[in-house]
């Protein structure tokens, strides 16, 4: 069985959100094996770096936490799209040739795969593909920029795709896989009562 992996490395020179110094994983040792009998690492980290799943309490005040998400909403098919032609963000016209089906995890592969723009003018989508995907009826949406949108006021895709219970899963590395059909795992980690999680997200052929 092949599996390809998705996930970002987290480390403390990774890719954050707009290079701010405050999303970057801080990685210490609480114990070696000069100073106890086990290696022991901690990690001090915004949920939100790295690859990671939002939960809607994110941008809506009262939303839903992360360990309620049912994990058959995270573990199931999706679809890949190619949106490489995609020069600043993913529009409504650009998803509009794509064959989108009620139901459908849909994830986005732009060039922020490819470039170095991560923390900077990355590709998002933008309030008219968000409204196209929730017209579509689909189940979720990832994206391989460590934020689903920039440069909107109000975060209109966010609450957009919240507000019809549509999961949101960012940081993604799609290079190396092509459009198509395929089975996606990215469970989030079960902390309680919070805005988002880290996962380790991976797909299999179908
Ligand atoms: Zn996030």
């Amino acid at each position: 069985m092949k599996l390809i992996d998705i996930s970002m490395e987290i480390s403390p020179d990774m890719k954050v959100y707009k290079g701010r110094d405050a999303k970057r994983p801080l990685l210490t040792l609480d114990s070696d094996f000069s100073s106890g009998g086990s290696h022991e690492s901690r990690i001090e980290m915004n949920l939100h770096t790295g690859t990671h799943l939002d939960a809607p309490l994110h941008m809506m005040p009262g939303g839903d936490t992360i360990e309620s998400i049912p994990l058959e909403q995270v573990a199931r098919s999706c679809k890949v799209l190619d949106l490489l032609r995609a020069a600043e963000k993913i529009t409504a016209a650009d998803l509009g040739e794509k064959d989108i089906r009620p139901d459908d995890f849909v994830l986005l592969k732009t060039r922020n795969s490819f470039e170095d723009i991560l923390e900077g003018d990355f590709v998002y989508l933008d309030k008219t593909g968000a409204a196209l995907l929730r017209d579509k009826g689909v189940s979720g949406v990832g994206i391989d920029s460590l934020g689903i949108e920039r440069a909107q006021p109000d975060h209109e895709t966010h609450t957009i795709l919240f507000s019809a219970g549509i999961l949101i899963l960012e940081g993604l590395r799609l290079a190396h896989v092509e459009e198509g059909e395929y089975f996606l795992v990215a469970a989030p980690l079960k902390i309680k009562g919070v805005d988002g999680a880290p996962v380790r997200a991976f797909l299999r052929e179908r």
